[in-house]
């Protein structure tokens, strides 16, 4: 196993510190092409790859709002390339306990929007990268360090990549897995169901459609059938399919019989059936259900791809290996939320997650990294790197 040094360290920990005062925040869409949300990120790296002798391609996605592509010209001659990929964006910080940019450490803890998802896999690989290369230790493979735009938005940044050109043979993203390795995640299915009824004054209900009554119906559709239909696979890491109804609006007045109702359908898929046939059977059944298809409207959303990688791809393989190494134990893992992953994976790139600190700290009022954890995923990525040096790691 690689060992990093104090020095190594210290400047992991202020890599990572400027990183977390670089604001980079993603509420919406909206908001962040408005703000240019991640152009302080995107200078920064511009600089520091540029300093590690790479070269940078930029993706516009939006306006001042790009995807950084980055490589060592002439470097790797397996014909194979390998990219190490963390999103520059972070969640809002409003509500926050902790000072969000001052990566103020205590207790062996770094606290800081974006210390745990995902600049702290940034520094990690961005060290990893400068210290392969330094002792002249890359692998055969091309590598790319690659950072995406929009993360937080249902991976927008990296979805807009994938329809350029721009591919690599496998992908290790990321994003905190308590340097584990992750080789399956679920996809998101966002739906809205409206029903529509027929106003009038409520104290004559019979002479409407009550819109939040054909609602109940749905709910209970969405709870009952719909649930039973999507949980009937299972996957032997991610377990079934799962749905939930998560907002509600309609009515307008108390005394008027409701015309709309609106709601919000949260389904996480296992890999399998593509989404476009999950949502044409949520549509169909539903109609079903209520017995007339001018009762209602269903809009997706959104959607992303899920993950499902073979454990025995060879980045995947080797990836374990390390892992094993340095801490005891290693099996692919499989979790609940979806990252960039899911577009690279539906390109045809191999990919998993792995990164430092603990999902269960991200997006928190306090997020915060255990330092340990971004010194032991360094070195994994080192020894990962250095100990294929000359030689390929995807193939
Ligand atoms: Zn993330």
């Amino acid at each position: 196993m690689y060992r990093l040094n104090d020095n190594q360290r210290r400047q992991l920990r202020e890599l990572l510190t400027t990183l977390v005062g670089i604001k980079s925040v993603v509420a919406s869409r909206e908001q962040a092409n408005r703000d240019r949300a991640e152009e302080g990120m995107a200078a920064f790296l511009t600089d520091h790859l540029t300093k590690m002798g790479m070269t940078i391609n930029r993706h516009e996605v939006h306006p001042g709002r790009c995807n950084l592509m980055a490589c060592w010209p002439g470097q790797g001659t397996s014909g194979k390339s390998l990219m190490l990929e963390a999103h520059m964006d972070t969640v809002p910080v409003e509500g926050m306990t902790v000072d969000p940019f001052a990566a103020e450490i205590r207790d062996g803890r770094m606290y800081g929007r974006g210390t745990c998802d995902t600049k702290g896999s940034m520094a990690a690989f961005l060290t990893a990268l400068a210290i392969a290369r330094e002792e002249d230790a890359l692998p055969a493979d091309q590598i790319w360090f690659v950072s995406s735009i929009g993360e937080e938005t249902c991976c927008e940044g990296a979805y807009a990549l994938m329809t350029t050109p721009f591919r690599t043979d496998a992908a290790i993203v990321g994003e905190p897995t308590r340097c584990e390795v992750v080789t399956a995640h679920k996809g998101p299915l966002w739906v809205s169901v409206e029903t529509h009824g027929r106003a009038c004054h409520a104290s004559m209900p019979d002479h409407g459609v009550n819109a939040i009554d054909l609602m109940a119906r749905v709910i209970q559709f969405v709870h009952g059938p719909w649930r039973e239909h999507i949980s009937r696979g299972e996957h032997p890491l991610l377990g079934r399919s799962t749905t939930a109804v998560t907002t509600i609006e309609g009515g307008t007045k108390i005394n008027i019989l409701p015309a709309h109702c609106r709601v919000q359908v949260d389904n996480r898929l296992i890999p399998g059936e593509p989404m476009e046939k999950v949502f044409d059977n949520f549509r169909r059944m539903l109609a079903g259900h209520l017995g007339d298809e001018r009762l209602f409207t269903v809009t997706g959303l959104t959607s992303s791809g899920q993950l499902d990688t073979p454990p025995d791809t060879p980045v995947v393989r080797r990836l374990l290996d390390v892992c094993r190494r340095a801490q005891g134990k290693a099996q692919p893992q499989g979790v609940n939320y979806f990252a960039d992953t899911g577009p690279f994976s539906e390109a045809g790139i191999a990919s998993v997650l792995f990164g430092p600190g603990d999902i269960a700290q991200a997006h928190t009022a306090d997020e915060f990294i255990e330092l340990e954890q971004l010194y032991l995923a360094t070195e994994i990525m080192l020894t990962l790197l250095t100990e294929n040096a000359g030689k390929s790691i995807v193939d």
